[in-house]
């Protein structure tokens, strides 16, 4: 099993597009295993993009990503599932990102582009402990169509 988390930074919160861009994973057949809308602190943001503290973005993102309230959550799905979820997110640059993914289908500019999703399976579990106690993420569920998903 493998966890991506993901985060509808505060431009998709405050552009309306949190139905959107949910759909698009629940209609891809992902399973949710956490979700809550929440204000990120300014030490989760710098917890979260600790490896990027230095560059030349580090500040504006932090300000960016502190800004507005942010819907943070975490999908849950068998080996490849994280590579899958970044795939629909598409390239960090929405100007750049293929048209069908969310970035780029919705943004225009790095410094917006609506959407973090985990880049490894061990960011995808050391993400999610920055964001998430254990007791607010569901165990074991499935949805009732999974079998018209997975073979
Ligand atoms: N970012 C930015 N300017 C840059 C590079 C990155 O504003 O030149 C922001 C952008 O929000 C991006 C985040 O920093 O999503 C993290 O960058 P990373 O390279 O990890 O991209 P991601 O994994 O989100 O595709
Ligand atoms: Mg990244």
């Amino acid at each position: 099993m493998e966890r991506a988390l993901i985060i509808l930074k505060p431009d998709a919160v405050q552009r309306g597009l949190i139905g959107p861009i949910l759909s698009r994973l629940e209609q891809r057949g992902l399973r949710f295993q956490g979700l809550k809308l929440i204000q990120m602190t300014k030490d989760m943001a710098c917890q979260h993009y600790a490896e990027h503290e230095g560059k030349s973005f580090f500040s504006g993102l932090i300000t960016y990503i502190t800004s507005a309230p942010v819907l943070v959550l975490v999908v849950t799905g068998k080996a490849g599932t994280v590579e899958l979820v970044r795939a629909m997110v598409g390239a960090t640059n929405p100007a750049k990102a293929a048209p069908g993914t969310i970035r780029g289908d919705f943004g225009l500019e790095i410094g917006r582009n609506l959407i973090h999703a985990s880049d490894s399976p061990e960011n995808g579990e050391r993400e999610t402990e920055i964001f998430f106690k254990s007791e607010e993420l569901i165990g074991q569920w499935e949805r009732a169509i999974h079998i018209w998903i997975h073979e």
